[in-house]
This record gives C-alpha cells, structure tokens and sequence, in this order.
C-alpha cells in the first residue's frame, strides 16, 4: 500500500462577486490553471445577512460541464435546455453544456446562510459539441455511508459499493462531501489513473502527516490509497477524483475549447444567436 501524499497546495484566491461576497476560486488561477479534467473549483458563500450574490443572470457555456453543489442556502436557475427550478441545500446539479446552453445562476441564501461549490470538467473534444445534458439531484436523493465516525455522501462515482447519484462518463468523476467527527480517519482506495484534490471547508484535517486548512486545496501525488486524519475540531471537505484527457485545453470566458478556431467559432456563434443547438430533457429528482 503506497499513500497518497500532497503534490501541492494551493491557497484559495479571493474574487468579490456581486455586492461584496467572497468567492474562494483555487482551481483556475494563476498557481493552478487547471487539474485535468477539471478546469475551476469555486467555494462561494456568506453567513452575513447583510452580504448577498448578485448572481450570474443569462451567461453562455460551450465545452465543459458545470458540477455545482449547494451546502446552504438555495440557486434559482433556468437554462435553455428548459430546466426551470431551485437546487435546494444539499442538492446536486450536473450541466453538460457540450455544444451550447445558455443558463441563469442566481444563489440565494436560507436564514442568512449561503454556501456552494462550482466545479468545471472538462469534455473531451469527442464530446465538446455534442448534445448538452442535464442531471439534478435534491439532498434526499444523494446517498450516506455512515463508517467510523465519517459521514460520506456520494455525489458521483463510487465509495465503499455505494454508487453516487450522478453520471459522468467522459471523465469517470468521484465527487465525495466527508464530515469526519474529533478523532475520526478516513481512507480510500484511489489510484493515480485519476487526478485527485481535497479542498476542506470545515475544520481542519492531515494527510500524511501534512495539515489541510480550511481555503487551500490539496493536490494529490501519486499512490493507491488516501488517508485523511481530522484535525482537532473534526473537518469536513470535498475529494474530487477524474481521468485526465491529456487534450490541449482554450479557454476564454465560459468557452472552454481545444483549439483558437473552435473558441472564435463559439464566440461567433454566440454573437449570431447560434450557440444554442439543441435541447435535452432534463433527468433526475
Ligand atoms: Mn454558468
């Protein structure tokens, strides 16, 4: 057995969104373009009443899938594929945008509270233009396994024989919220084939004998296993798993592409009313 142990850290760079909430973005900045698959990780969020996210009225998305998760509070969102709704605490929304969807993002808080992840994945060029595809999931649907003092819920991919709510093929993504109780540890059998982070957001934790602070993401080097201890308060973190692509990656805005061409092609198709092709139904409860 061979341990996983930090690759590297990555402090959270602060972005103020809207009137003056703080957006802790470690995936997609300048000590971390990106963690094929993944593209950016944003942990929003506020427990001051008086602070609110203006949120992301009509925007496009071409090339990748928008993960988002909610810990508090609640998203009004539409998009359109015709998803219309409110992703609730707890719940789980997987958006292939693929060739072209156009959405609405608007968090709002619950008693004061407004807590959230965005995760972006990238597609394959196979799959950058094809149809997009929709997956949500409320916190009732989002199975718990419950093991020595960890409470793990499976958003994606597999834990200990429990299969997460959500599919992602292309890129094979595990997607895992851990709460480990004073004194708990936590480990899992997870090979190098995936590119792997841990970001905590409560508490604090070690993994192999290094600290993880609350706003800094950890990337994994390379091994079979992950072992995570908690650190004196407990700790609660996301651990993100996926199969790299190894395919060059162009990014401008919300358009994540392989080549220049391609990228001037969306932004083209976008300016003529043509970055929406197709819509999908919606799957899910
Ligand atoms: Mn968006």
């Amino acid at each position: 057995m061979n341990t996983r142990r930090i690759r590297q850290l990555v402090p959270a760079f602060e972005v103020t969104e809207g009137a003056g909430v703080t957006v802790h973005r470690s995936i997609g900045t300048p000590a971390l373009r990106n963690l094929d698959p993944f593209l950016m990780l944003d942990h929003f969020g506020s427990d001051d009443p008086d602070e609110y996210i203006a949120g992301f009225p009509d925007h496009p998305h071409r090339g990748f899938i928008t993960f988002t998760y909610m810990l508090d509070g609640h998203m009004e969102h539409r998009d359109s594929m015709g998803n219309r709704g409110d992703l609730r605490a707890g719940g789980v929304q997987w958006m292939k945008a693929a060739s072209g969807v156009i959405h609405s993002e608007m968090p709002q808080q619950t008693d004061g509270l407004m807590r959230g992840f965005q995760l972006w994945v990238n597609l394959p060029a196979s799959e950058k233009m094809s149809d997009p595809a929709y997956q949500e999931f409320s916190a009732a649907a989002i199975p718990e396994v419950i093991r020595n003092g960890a409470r793990v819920r499976v958003l994606a991919g597999e834990f200990g024989g429990t299969r997460g709510v959500i599919d992602d093929p292309a890129t094979d993504v595990l997607y895992l919220d851990v709460a480990l109780a004073v004194g708990a540890d936590f480990s899992l059998p997870l090979d190098d084939a995936r590119n792997t982070f841990v970001y905590v957001f409560e508490g604090s934790a070690r993994l192999a004998g290094e600290a993880l602070t609350q706003h800094t993401l950890a990337v994994l080097g390379s091994g079979d296993t992950v072992e995570i201890a908690a650190g004196e308060a407990g700790a609660r973190f996301i651990l993100v798993a996926g199969r790299p692509l190894g395919e060059p990656v162009v990014q401008y805005g919300p358009f994540v592409m392989n080549s220049r061409e391609e990228i001037e092609q969306a932004v083209a198709d976008y300016r003529d009313g043509r970055l929406v092709r197709t819509r999908a139904a919606m799957t899910g409860h």
